[in-house]
């Protein structure tokens, strides 16, 4: 009778018997030495990428590295590689250096400020596959205070925890992005009129994230229940980086301005001030009189500021990032043996219409999507080897009625 030569069960024991060039393998072998292989390959992975992260680049390095994805946002880029480099120079150090180290290095949570589509996200984002670390993005609105309906601020990091495949380790030094932080902002002054179950509350609970604490989590996210069993997360070397449009902020920056240049008027005289870009002279009181409190402000020391992208910025974006939106589909039709060309003038039009129906660089992959739906569609099966895309066909391709559903959907 046949026999794995590994477990030694007979055919009649097991549900399929390989047969080999000199012997058998059972499926319950198969499936032990496949087991064996993936967690060898995990093993080496986290490895690989702790080895990387201890290989901190510079922040010059870091600086290149988010210039080669993001374009402008100069003063955004060196505040966060500085940031970066000191969080995970911190997260190692007082590994190796614990009980002999004197000063300690406090955590540095972000918070940038900007419009919404300039790039916020792209940073965090680029910043995450630079170290190789685990990254997620929440929404700060869908959480409510703990016994309210909504989200608890505990699942944030059940999707960190997810998307580090449940290594507590590795999702201990993960990043979390919140976007639109300042959607829970207090909506008024006097937080004691009516509860504010979506704004001061989630602020309160997103502290005790951001200041470095062990947190249970419920593994499948949801809401907490007594029965359900927790993993334990410390936040202590978790980097959060925070992003928000503010609107309106502006106003905030110019009162302060106001009232310290009367202040200072003497020190102040040869200062002159930007009234066309505000945002630059953003600090943290202006957070605190949009409706953040201060605990939390203090919680992220690092504040950095998104400008709007303009006509020329738009138009570097289009070709010149590493995974530019026109490489990308230089190179899916490059699959199809067909090369394809932008001409000058179409790429110009596509900002223009980018800029006149305001859909910013958000709204330059939908553009691009509308322009290239046909395409892509005959791309496969016509014989032409060559396709050029001018400003006419760009034209015809974005009548009125279509960019007027690209405006509604950005
Ligand atoms: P935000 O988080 O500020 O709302 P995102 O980072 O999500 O904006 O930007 C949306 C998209 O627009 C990005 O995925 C990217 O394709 C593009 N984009 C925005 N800003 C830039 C930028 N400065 N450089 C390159 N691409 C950008």
């Amino acid at each position: 009778m046949n026999r794995c030569s590994f477990c030694g069960k007979t055919e009649k024991d097991v549900s399929i018997l390989v047969k080999g060039l000199t012997g058998f393998i059972c499926d319950v072998c198969i499936d032990y030495a496949h087991e064996l292989i993936h967690d060898t390959e995990r093993k080496h992975q986290i490895k690989k990428s702790t080895a990387t992260t201890q290989r901190l680049l510079k922040p010059i390095q870091i600086y290149e590295f988010l210039n080669q994805y993001v374009i402008g946002q100069d003063e955004a880029k060196k505040t966060l590689a500085v940031a970066v480099y000191n969080h995970y120079k911190r997260v190692f150090k007082t590994k190796k250096t614990k009980e002999t180290d004197e000063v300690e290095i406090e955590k540095s949570n972000i918070i940038l400020v900007g419009e919404t589509g300039t790039g916020k996200t792209l940073l965090a984002r680029t910043i995450a596959k630079m170290l190789d670390v685990p990254f997620t993005i929440v929404d700060a609105t869908v959480f409510t205070e703990a016994g309210y309906v909504g989200e608890d601020v505990e699942s944030i990091l059940t999707r960190l925890l997810q998307v580090a495949d449940y290594d507590v380790k590795r999702a201990e030094k993960g990043i979390v992005f919140i976007d639109e932080i300042d959607k829970i902002a207090r909506k008024g002054d006097n937080p004691s009129i009516t509860r504010d179950v979506s704004g001061e509350g989630v602020q309160q609970g997103l502290l005790k994230l951001l200041e470095g604490s062990k947190v249970n989590v419920p593994p499948q996210g949801g809401r907490k229940h007594p029965e359900q069993r927790f993993i334990e997360v410390d936040t202590q070397d978790i980097l959060f980086i925070c992003g928000g449009a503010f609107d309106g902020i502006e106003k905030k920056i110019a009162q302060r301005l106001n009232t310290s240049m009367i202040g200072f008027k003497a020190s102040k005289e040869n200062e002159k001030i930007d009234r066309n870009n505000l945002l630059q002279y953003i600090a943290p009181q202006d957070l605190k009189a949009y409706g953040l409190i201060p605990e939390l402000i203090g919680r992220l020391p690092v504040l950095s500021y998104l400008m709007p992208l303009d006509r020329v910025a738009l138009r570097r974006i289009l070709t010149e990032p590493k995974n530019a939106l026109i490489k990308q589909y230089e190179h899916l039709l490059s699959i199809d043996g067909i090369h394809l060309t932008f001409t000058e003038d179409a790429l110009d039009f596509i900002v223009d219409k980018a800029i006149e129906y305001k859909l910013g660089a958000r709204g330059l992959r939908s553009i691009c999507e509308a322009i290239m739906r046909d395409i892509m569609f005959e791309a496969p099966t016509i014989s032409e080897k060559a396709i050029i895309i001018d400003k006419a066909y760009c034209n015809e391709k974005l009548s009125i009625n279509v960019l007027h559903r690209l405006k509604s959907a950005v």
